[in-house]
């Protein structure tokens, strides 16, 4: 009966005009149990992921963005019709059908990624040991071994030094390589960048004895 005389009973309106009353801003309204807000510095869900694009040909990754020479040229050679390269660190193959995969090489799980929800696609690592002179530790295994425990919507990143080189926004978590008393080892961030002041310090056996543990509470 009240909505029916022009009333705005429900509690949204009553906020509003409170908000419009005081402060003329709306209000910081809690999301709902279970629901968190994005990172600004994770994909954006619109950001395309690896598989067939409409009209266009295969969108592949390479896991941690790096792929062989062998790899790439045999995919080059195997009568595709182009190759670009695009802003989500993927390349999109033009030409190629999908009963083409196989001899192009793209079912090589070891070195592209043509699944959306590959989990190598949440981590990224810089060169590390013993490619980068700088690094305190190897890097690209470690990030490897630990994706299939990053959640999903999370992202970890895995430096060799303080310099962040391959990543500098932010990630759910960062491990960067330093030196310790028995051995290298990762310092974690939480939502930071290679340079923040790590709140943990890990072996890389306790990471990967416990990989479960690097994204508790989060
Ligand atoms: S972040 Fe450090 S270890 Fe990694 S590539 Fe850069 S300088 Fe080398």
């Amino acid at each position: 009966a009240r909505r029916a005389a022009g009333e705005h009973p429900g509690r949204l309106p009553q906020l509003l005009r409170q908000a419009q009353a005081h402060t003329g801003a709306l209000p910081p309204l809690a999301l709902p149990a279970g629901l968190h807000e994005a990172p600004p510095y994770l994909p954006a869900p619109s950001q395309p992921k690896p598989g067939w694009q409409c009209g266009l040909g295969l969108l592949v990754a390479a896991p941690l963005g790096r792929v062989a020479a062998s790899a790439l040229a045999r995919l080059a050679r195997s009568g595709i019709t182009g190759l670009r390269l695009t802003p989500w660190r993927m390349l999109l193959v033009d030409g190629l059908a999908p009963q083409g995969m196989p001899g192009a090489g793209l079912t090589d799980h070891d070195h592209w990624i043509c699944d959306a929800q590959d989990a190598r696609l949440r981590v990224s690592a810089c060169s590390g040991a013993p490619g980068c002179r700088q690094a305190l530790a190897p890097t690209q295994d470690l990030a490897l071994a630990l994706a299939p425990h990053v959640p999903e919507g999370a992202h970890l990143h895995v430096s060799g030094c303080s310099k962040g080189c391959a990543r500098q926004l932010p990630a759910t978590v960062t491990l960067v390589a330093q030196a310790g008393g028995d051995g290298p080892v990762y310092g974690r961030g939480r939502h930071a960048t290679a340079q923040a002041v790590p709140d943990s310090r890990w072996s890389a056996r306790s990471l990967r004895d416990n990989p479960g543990l690097l994204f508790e509470e989060m």
